[in-house]
C-alpha cells in the first residue's frame, strides 16, 4: 500500500463513485417530471445549447442560474480564478484515447473492431458567479455575455435569410405574406409552404424572426422524425413547437425572459418526458446550427474544457 499512488481509487472507492454519479444523473432526469424542474432546463439550454442533452441537465438540477462553465484550468486561460472554497459541479467530458493506447492498437494491426474507444467521465467544473476575473491577464479577462436583444426590435432581421435558406434544405419555401386574422405565420406540411407575417409597426423585424423559428420547428417536427420519438398529438405537437422555438430564440439572444415557459403536465407521467425533452434539443439544434453556420450574431459557446 505504501506505494500507492495517493490519487487512485480502490475498485470499492470506484463502485461508490460510479453509482453517486449514477444516482446524481437520474435525479438530473428526474427533475423534468416538474413544471419547475422542466423550465429550469429550458431556462439554462439558452446558455449550454451545444452541450450535450445530459450535460444540461446535470447543469440545470446543480445550478440552475449557471450561464457559463468551465474547468479550473480553462478559466484560467480565459483570464479568470476559481474563488478559493468554491465547489464545483459535476458534468459529463470526453477523454479521448491516450495517444500511447493508439499507437499500441496501430502497431497490434490496427484493427477497427478493437480502436481504443472515447469514454466519458465527470469532471468538476465552475460557473462564472464562482470566479473573478485575472487583473493584469493580457488582454483582459475574455467577455463572457453574449448580448440580448428585445423582441420589439430589429437586432436581429439578418436571422431571417439564413432561417429561410435552411427551410430550402428540408424542402420548405418561407414567404412573407400578409396573413388574414390574428395569426402571424402558418407551417402548411401538404404544401411545403410557411408564410409568415409582413413587418409592420405592430409587428418587428425581431418577431418576424421568431415566428419564423416556430414555424420552421414545424416543419421539422415532421421531417425530422427518429424511431425513438415519442408519437405527438396536435395539442403534443404546439408544446414541443412552443419549446423549441423558446429555446431557439433565447439562444439566438431575443430577451425571452418575459416569456412563460411551455410545459406538458401530462408528459411528466412515466418515463416519456425525457425523450420530449431529447426530441426538443435535437430539433432546436439543427435551428440553432443553421443560424450560428451562417455566422450572424447569437450567444455562442465553446466545448467543455475541464
Ligand atoms: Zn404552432
Amino acid at each position: 500500500m505504501a506505494t500507492r499512488n495517493r490519487y487512485a481509487l480502490s475498485d470499492e472507492e470506484r463502485a461508490e463513485k460510479r453509482a453517486s454519479e449514477r444516482e446524481l444523473m437520474a435525479e438530473a432526469i428526474e427533475q423534468l417530471r416538474s413544471s419547475k424542474g422542466w423550465q429550469r432546463w429550458l431556462r439554462v439550454r439558452r446558455h449550454f445549447h451545444s452541450y450535450s442533452f445530459h450535460n444540461q441537465l446535470l447543469i440545470a438540477f446543480q445550478r440552475p442560474g449557471a450561464t457559463r462553465v468551465a474547468g479550473f484550468r480553462r478559466w484560467l486561460s480565459l483570464g479568470y480564478a476559481v474563488r478559493k472554497g468554491e465547489r464545483g459541479l459535476s458534468i459529463w467530458a470526453p477523454c479521448p484515447p491516450s495517444k500511447k493506447k493508439l499507437r499500441e492498437w496501430r502497431e497490434a494491426g490496427a484493427d477497427p473492431e478493437n480502436r481504443p474507444r472515447t469514454y466519458f467521465r465527470m469532471v468538476k467544473v465552475f460557473d462564472r458567479a464562482q470566479v473573478d476575473p485575472l487583473p493584469e491577464f493580457p488582454g483582459g479577462p475574455v467577455v463572457l455575455d453574449p448580448p440580448l436583444v428585445p423582441v420589439e426590435g430589429d437586432g436581429l432581421a439578418g436571422l431571417f435569410e439564413p432561417l429561410t435558406s435552411f427551410a430550402t434544405t428540408i424542402g420548405y419555401t418561407v414567404v412573407v405574406e400578409e396573413i388574414p386574422g390574428s395569426a402571424l405565420g402558418y407551417c402548411s406540411p401538404d404544401r411545403q409552404h410557411i408564410g409568415v407575417e409582413t413587418i409592420s409597426a405592430e409587428f418587428s423585424a425581431n418577431a418576424q424572426v421568431g415566428v419564423e423559428i416556430h414555424e420552421l420547428a414545424h416543419a421539422l417536427v415532421r421531417c425530422d422524425r427518429h424511431e425513438e420519438d415519442p408519437d405527438l398529438t396536435y395539442g403534443d405537437e404546439e408544446i414541443v413547437v412552443e419549446c423549441v422555438a423558446y429555446t431557439v430564440c433565447s439562444t439566438v439572444g431575443l430577451d425571452t425572459s418575459g416569456w412563460s415557459v411551455p410545459y406538458m403536465a401530462t408528459w411528466g407521467e412515466g418515463d416519456a418526458i425525457a425523450r420530449y425533452a431529447e426530441l426538443i434539443d435535437r430539433l432546436a439544434t439543427r435551428l440553432e446550427d443553421a443560424v450560428l453556420a451562417s455566422g450572424a450574431p447569437a450567444g455562442g459557446r465553446e466545448a467543455v474544457a475541464a
